[in-house]
């Protein structure tokens, strides 16, 4: 059955038709246009900015889609849309655009979590079937968190965002290092030429068992640090050192938390994704930090990491050929949570 995702909650619009046949599906087509040199010069995103550009990309490239796969609308068996989390505008006319597109060919919209779309998008590439339950791990720009997956819909919470999420943390700390929007790649690009141990930046609730996630100490101690060293950081070298240093503050953590709940969970399989899991060091890291576990680690590519209409549709034709209904909620839900 052919389903196409539609992809709003934030700053990219994101559409993708993807095939589903017996419970393993194939991406036929995908297209993503990227806002980030609009809001660049705000240092951030602007929501009416991204609502309006939602408004104009949504009909274009859903056009280009289907003519570049030469697929027509008549051939769709479903319709998936992003129904929260994230920005309620930017939600709302990617909403109304699945809907309305709904009701013109008469097809069932079907509504999915943005964060359910992250949990499975380690499994959207290679052979291996889904296999519950896994230990998923979501970071990004508005979560960080660890979720015991059971099932389609079974999803219990073992840590989620205490404080910023870590993408939102190096959102704010490329900002005080003069870097542009968004940050987490900026990061890892002058990290780089950096040493990861040059300075001792610390990590939110660093004992081992506590699984609570916290960047924002971090990000206050960057701050501080920079105001301290305001001459040093003329000179580009100790600009890379800090962001080497820091991104390993970022990468220890995570690693050490999630290799922890892993262990003491009892799971045999780890699924990584969201945006900040483009980063090559924590790739690296959970990589080096699973094979010792022995642990399968499966690891969405990064394309699939930040936002796009692939994991929408993927997850929709899956639970549907799960026996799961197609559910739409009455309106969208800027703070859907994962587990209810
Ligand atoms: P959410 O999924 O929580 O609603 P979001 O959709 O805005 O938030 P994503 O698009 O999944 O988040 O991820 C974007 C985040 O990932 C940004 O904070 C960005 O800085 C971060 N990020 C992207 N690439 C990298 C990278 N290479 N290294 C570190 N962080 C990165
Ligand atoms: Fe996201
Ligand atoms: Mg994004």
């Amino acid at each position: 059955m052919l389903w196409l995702g539609v992809e709003t909650s934030c700053d990219e619009t994101g559409v993708a038709l993807v095939e589903e046949e017996e419970g393993r599906t194939r991406v036929i087509g995908a297209l993503l246009a990227s806002q980030i040199s609009r809001h660049r010069p705000f240092g951030g995103i602007v929501p009416e900015l991204a609502v309006r550009e939602h408004a104009r990309n949504l009909p274009v490239l859903t056009a280009r889609l289907f003519e570049e796969t030469r697929f027509a609308p008549r051939e769709l068996g479903g319709i998936a849309v992003t129904e929260g989390p994230g920005l309620a505008s930017s939600l709302l006319i990617g909403n109304a655009y699945a809907r309305a597109m709904g009701a013109a060919i008469d097809l069932p919209v079907f509504g999915i979590n943005h964060l359910e779309g992250h949990l499975f998008s380690p499994f959207l590439e290679g052979e291996e079937p889904i296999s519950f339950p896994f230990l998923g791990l979501v970071v990004s720009g508005g979560h960080s968190l660890l979720a015991s997956v059971e099932g389609w819909n079974r999803y219990r919470i073992l840590s989620s965002t205490s404080d910023d999420a870590a993408g939102e943390a190096l959102d704010k700390i490329a900002r005080l290092l003069g870097l542009p929007y968004p940050g987490g790649p900026e990061i890892e690009k002058l990290a780089s030429r950096g040493n990861p141990k040059a300075f001792p930046f610390p990590r939110g609730f660093p004992e081992k068992g506590d699984l609570r996630l916290s960047f924002s100490g971090l990000k206050t101690a960057v701050r501080y640090f920079l105001a301290r060293h305001a001459d040093e950081c003329r000179d580009p070298a100790f600009l890379a050192d800090v962001a080497a240093s820091l991104q390993e503050s970022v990468v220890r953590t995570l690693c050490e938390k999630t290799l922890w709940a892993a262990a003491s969970g009892g799971f045999r399989i780890l699924a990584a994704s969201g945006g900040v899991l483009a980063n090559r060091r924590l790739r690296e890291a959970l990589e080096a930090g699973c094979r010792e576990l022995g642990l399968l680690l499966r690891i969405a590519p990064p394309a699939l990491c930040t936002d796009n209409a692939v994991m929408i549709a993927s997850a929709a034709a899956l639970k549907s050929a799960a026996g799961l209904p197609a559910s739409l909620r009455e309106d969208i839900d800027p703070g859907l949570p994962l587990a209810i």
